[in-house]
């Protein structure tokens, strides 16, 4: 193993800033793979915060989120030392897909990892052993995918060994996001695969705070998604301790709107679709979210859904065959009172 992450930090003094080029293996053309960090010295009085983006190669606003975030929080003096690693999945990032192209493996269901097998699981091993000993607190940004258009919204997981729900709520809610999603880890998730094995969860069961922040959609700069994914991030360093505080007691959110059932919406038809609702809307029961025309022009599905649905994310790219995703909504939700003495939520 190349110098470590906690290596480069035992070097530097408070207040120093640096960044680095963590080796996790090579390729056949003698390149290395490289996943780049940057760090910030905190004086030791705070938390660390390990600020993880794009696991998911084609969430690029992630690494633009997570690279701004670091410029801001690292300009002025620190309690906590501050880990950034903007592009998590480097094979996956420069080619603009999800997964990396050499083994298909989803990133965010591999972790701990392993040392021994794939890629993507080698890489999840080398990060996880890397930065996990080293951090108190993390946030790992998402975006949707980019053949949709999103609101900045969360998704959080519950364990024993991390604290409970309202103050993991408390905390997500800095970010003032249109709905927070809890994510049931024994069920069988929204698409196929091993939801136990994203980062968050993994730190949870370290005993550590995590939850994934998704910030808009992949593939675009979308500077409103942005600068409210770094203000949250900004809140989040200072209410946990790693940054100075800023904002006065009253600031804190009062309430949040938590999603606890939440499904994609695919099509029947194969055409081209129209949206009919916008990220953030609650549609009514019955009402389409948005309707498919096929290559005659003749209109052949209208996508609505039985119950009422508030839209996370909605279809952008009108191509769709069938079975595409046309939308993602939440079909369970509540405010949720973060006032109330800590304890059941629900
Ligand atoms: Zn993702």
């Amino acid at each position: 193993m190349n110098s470590t992450v906690a290596d480069h930090l035992t070097r530097m003094a408070a207040g120093e800033v640096d960044r680095g080029l963590m080796e996790v293996g090579g390729l056949a053309s003698g390149n290395a793979i490289g996943v780049p960090y940057m760090i910030a010295r905190g004086t030791g009085g705070g938390p660390c915060l390990w600020v993880n983006a794009t696991v998911h190669g084609d969430e690029s606003q992630a690494s633009i989120v997570a690279t701004e975030f670091f410029r801001a929080v690292s300009a002025h003096p620190l309690r906590g030392d501050v880990i950034v690693t903007p592009v998590a999945n480097p094979l996956a990032f420069d080619q603009r897909r999800k997964h990396s192209p050499f083994d298909g493996t989803d990133l965010d269901q591999s972790f701990p990892g392993r040392s021994d097998f794939l890629g993507t699981q080698r890489l999840a091993h080398r990060l996880f052993s890397e930065l996990s000993p080293l951090a108190d607190t993390v946030v790992n940004i998402h975006t949707m995918g980019p053949f949709l258009d999103a609101c900045n919204y969360a998704v959080y997981k519950l364990h024993p060994a991390a604290g409970d729900e309202r103050e993991l709520l408390s905390l997500i809610a800095l970010f003032d996001l249109r709905v927070a999603c809890r994510m049931d880890v024994s069920g069988p998730g929204e698409l196929p695969g091993r939801v136990e094995g994203a980062l968050d969860y993994q730190m949870l069961e370290l005993g550590k705070r995590a939850f994934m922040l998704e910030a808009g959609a992949g593939g675009r700069y979308d500077r409103p998604a942005v600068e409210k994914a770094v203000r949250g991030l900004l809140r989040f360093a200072a209410e946990t301790g790693t940054a100075a505080k800023t904002d006065a007691p009253g600031d804190r959110p009062a309430s949040i709107c938590r999603a606890t059932r939440r499904t994609h919406v695919t099509s029947a038809e194969g055409g081209f679709f129209r949206a009919l609702a916008e990220p953030g809307d609650v549609v009514p029961a019955g009402r389409p979210l948005g309707e498919i025309r096929n290559v005659y022009g003749d209109k052949v599905e209208a996508v609505s859904l039985p119950t009422p649905a508030l839209v996370i994310g909605i279809r952008r790219d009108p191509i769709v065959h069938s079975g595409d995703r046309v939308g993602f909504v939440a079909t369970e939700w509540a405010d949720i009172d973060l006032t109330a003495p800590s304890g059941e939520t629900s």
